[in-house]
């Protein structure tokens, strides 16, 4: 700890005057002749948007010196931000009071810490790593027993891994201080509490948020301190480890390495730039086998947010979801890391078409997505669970199998701390089976329906 004080004092000392020193981005245009070159220019530039043959992306200065080697040209477009009214707020209280601006970096600490420090029965801080400039990535944990592992379900909410779409960091700030306060007292956030395990990352790349230093926002980067897109430098099913072609970010390392301690279940990035909802996967054409339930997950979340929201809300390409691929490719993607890679599904979701949105707008969106969010997390009380277990009732690290769903990549599993398993489906009809290395497979055909789960408890034997 002493060691790195001075040089945290230092990265402190320099950020106050971070402006100028900012990663340097270009909202960009150029047109394709053919949609295969999108393949080539997703592991060149940031690709936002693509409509036909016309592609809109962010680029960083290396990127476009990459993009015109390449013999591309392009046009640069008006910033995307530039008629963005960024209200900071004067204190901590002054957010959870209006959530009508935005914290500076220290209020944020300090509500995260309020949070902790408040519902201590419900909620733990925890500090998943440090950023290049310093910042610390937080996740909050909130469940009935923080100290306990049970038999629940953890869903992990995460946003703003482009610093430059902070109304998912204002809305998981929110839908904390909803939760937090409402349990014990509003029936549906008390279920929620003592079923499942939350985890809230509010806010992912705060160097990019925060690029004009802790005390604004204006000056918000979508890129990380170093200039690589945090949602493009995760490792591929297909791709190899690195697509980007550059090593993993400290805070790339930092949420694999989370992802990786935990058993998630479900979990969603929350992102701006477009309104709908995008599901595995984005790398391939192919179809993930549990396309119905991805289908069904983000249907589930654009209607009640139709429903909810002003008029033509998340209403975007078909209605408001999408299949990854089918809108453009995306190499190092999260959520198709966290779907491959941690046996648990992932999406993204588009929260806003503007990517700055003024802090006065930051109510409306909260109003469209709030039972949308809370009805998502409840999905992962859906389908089939269940403890396994061996004869002597210790629980098991056991895979669970669909018959006709293989898994691809990492197989969704059990919880070898209680031997809990969740595994989310359509309404139907399923043979499932229950495999653990030096143990008889177990297998049993089961009738899902909507609503809570079917429970399927199962022993193992040698
Ligand atoms: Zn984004």
């Amino acid at each position: 700890m002493r060691r790195i004080a001075p040089v945290l004092l230092l990265t402190t000392l320099l950020m106050a005057s971070t402006a100028a020193w900012a990663v340097r981005e270009s909202y960009i245009h150029l047109v394709i002749s053919d949609r295969a070159q999108i393949s080539q220019l997703t592991n060149v530039i940031s690709i936002t948007n693509v409509v036909g043959n016309d592609v809109y992306a962010v680029a960083t200065d290396p990127m476009l010196a990459e993009l015109t080697a390449l013999g591309y040209s392009y046009n640069t477009l008006p910033s995307l931000k530039k008629d963005a009214v960024i209200k900071m707020a004067k204190s901590a209280s002054e957010v959870k009071k209006s959530w009508q601006a935005y914290p500076t970096y220290e209020q944020y600490v300090e509500i995260l810490q309020g949070f902790a420090a408040q519902y201590p029965n419900i909620c733990r801080l925890q500090e998943i790593g440090l950023t290049q400039q310093g910042r610390t990535q937080y996740v909050l944990k909130i469940t009935d027993n923080p100290d306990v592992a049970e038999d629940e379900p953890e869903v992990f909410f995460t946003a703003t891994m482009h610093g430059d779409e902070p109304l998912g960091f204002m809305l998981m700030l929110r839908l904390a201080d909803q939760i937090l306060s409402g349990y014990g007292t509003d029936p549906r956030l008390t279920a929620l509490v003592n079923n499942e395990e939350l985890w809230i990352n509010p806010l992912s790349n705060p160097d990019g948020t925060y690029a004009g230093g802790n005390d604004t926002i204006k000056y918000a980067t979508r890129t990380l301190a170093n200039g690589l897109d945090f949602n493009r430098n995760f490792p591929t099913r297909l791709a190899g480890e690195h697509p980007d072609g550059n090593p993993f970010a400290p805070e790339t390392v930092a949420m694999m390495n989370f992802a990786t301690l935990h058993h998630f279940t479900l979990s969603a990035s929350f992102h701006s730039g477009n309104e709908v909802l995008n599901y595995p996967w984005d790398e391939s054409a192919d179809r993930h086998p549990d396309d119905a339930f991805f289908i069904a997950l983000s249907r589930a979340y654009a209607t009640q947010a139709q429903l909810d929201g002003p008029k033509q809300y998340m209403t975007q390409l078909d209605n408001g979801i999408t299949n990854g691929w089918d809108w453009f490719e995306v190499n190092g993607g999260r959520q198709d890391y966290m779907t491959a890679f941690q046996g648990d599904r992932e999406v993204t979701i588009e929260l806003s078409i503007k990517y700055m949105v003024n802090a006065t707008e930051v109510e409306r969106y909260w109003v469209a997505n709030n039972n949308a969010m809370l009805g998502y997390m409840e999905a992962a009380l859906t389908g089939v669970r269940g403890i396994v277990t061996n004869a002597a009732g210790e629980p098991l690290a056991a895979t669970v199998e669909v018959v006709g769903i293989p898994d691809v990549g990492v197989k969704v599993s059990s919880d070898p701390w209680v031997g809990n398993y969740h595994r989310m489906l359509v309404p139907g009809v399923y043979t499932v089976r229950i495999a653990a290395p030096g143990y008889q497979t177990a297998e049993s055909t089961l009738t899902v329906n909507a609503g809570p789960a079917t429970r399927w408890d199962v022993v193992l034997l040698p």
